[in-house]
């Protein structure tokens, strides 16, 4: 395979690949409006999505130890447990199922929630934070900026799908990422730059360039997982990067896009207007969205595979039932 992922996965006299496994999770269905999400779009047409969680399962052969990681935990079993404005907000995305939800498809599969270490969010809109009450033990990691979202001390976006619920986290389970913009600071950092032990999970290891993709956290220090900073859908907007074989790479998009036809340029990001006039657009900054989605596509002519949360062409795709967390 071409480009920067050829690299080894270890220093060199190491010939072990550090590699994950990574498995989808069904996690629920909903329906987008396609105006709100592409343009051109007809005002009637309308897609039922899934809204897919991701198992990724680390082993460390030195210490026997097994990280397991969910990337988002899809949409709420029982929806009456959302705030009231995101039911309402919900009214306009049925059809919309949550049978079989996160943790369904983890016992499918023969997991509980307690066997997950930690609870990565792309980001915290509704239809991704899922139950976190279901997670007793398990630690959650948000992007930098997503806690100020939660707590409801950042009120600039506009667009009715932006509600968030201020308690949805435990404070002592919770790790928010540093912010990955702060190394550009022109003050220098006087702490030195922490190097835990690889294959132990930290998300705590400073951001740094990988390739052309220009912040990641490579959280177990082997290259094996990497946080990808996707800034534009919502502030604390993540994707993960996962080295899942020698020569193959999973990347897992969130709500970088919603549909395929942008990645192939057959369709530009919808915008809209709201009551007041205001123009309106699903990702809080549009132009940052679409220099994420270069950046994404690029990984995708290099032969990694993407695939983003709502990914209904990836859901449907025969090759890819047995890609579900218990399929075989
Ligand atoms: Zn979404």
């Amino acid at each position: 395979m071409a480009s920067v992922f050829a690299q080894p996965a270890t220093p060199p006299g190491d010939t072990k690949e550090q590699i994950v496994q990574v498995y989808a999770l069904q996690a629920g269905h909903l329906t987008l409006p396609e105006r709100f999400f592409v343009n051109p779009a007809s005002d009637t047409a309308r897609k039922t999505v899934p809204s897919l969680a991701f198992l990724i399962q680390h082993h460390n052969t030195e210490t026997n130890e097994t990280t397991r990681i969910l990337l988002d935990l899809g949409l709420r079993r029982n929806v009456e447990r959302y705030p009231e404005p995101i039911q309402r907000h919900i009214d306009t995305r049925q059809p919309l199922t949550t049978d079989p939800d996160v943790t369904k498809s983890l016992a499918a599969g023969g997991l509980t929630p307690d066997d997950i270490d930690y609870v990565i969010y792309s980001h915290v809109h509704w239809d991704h934070v899922g139950e976190p009450r279901d997670f007793q033990r398990s630690r959650f990691v948000v992007g930098n900026g997503a806690l100020a979202l939660l707590s409801g001390s950042s009120s600039s976006l506009r667009g009715s799908h932006s509600f968030f619920e201020s308690d949805l986290l435990p404070q002592d389970r919770t790790i928010e990422l540093r912010n990955p913009y702060e190394r550009d600071s022109p003050e220098p950092q006087s702490e030195p730059v922490k190097k835990p032990a690889p294959g132990k999970v930290d998300f705590d290891r400073a951001w740094t360039s990988y390739g052309h993709l220009p912040r990641v956290l490579d959280i177990f220090g082997d290259l094996s997982v990497l946080i990808v900073d996707a800034p534009g859908h919502l502030p604390g907007h993540i994707n993960i990067l996962a080295r899942t074989g020698p020569t193959t790479n999973v990347y897992l998009a969130g709500d970088a896009c919603h549909d395929r036809r942008i990645m192939r340029k057959e369709r530009a990001i919808g915008e809209w207007h709201d009551a007041e006039g205001h123009i309106c657009c699903i990702h809080g900054d549009k132009k940052m969205a679409e220099q994420t989605i270069d950046r994404i596509r690029e990984l995708e002519v290099n032969g990694v595979e993407v695939i983003f949360a709502h990914d209904v062409e990836w859901e449907e795709n025969e090759r890819n039932k047995g890609r579900f967390f218990g399929s075989s």
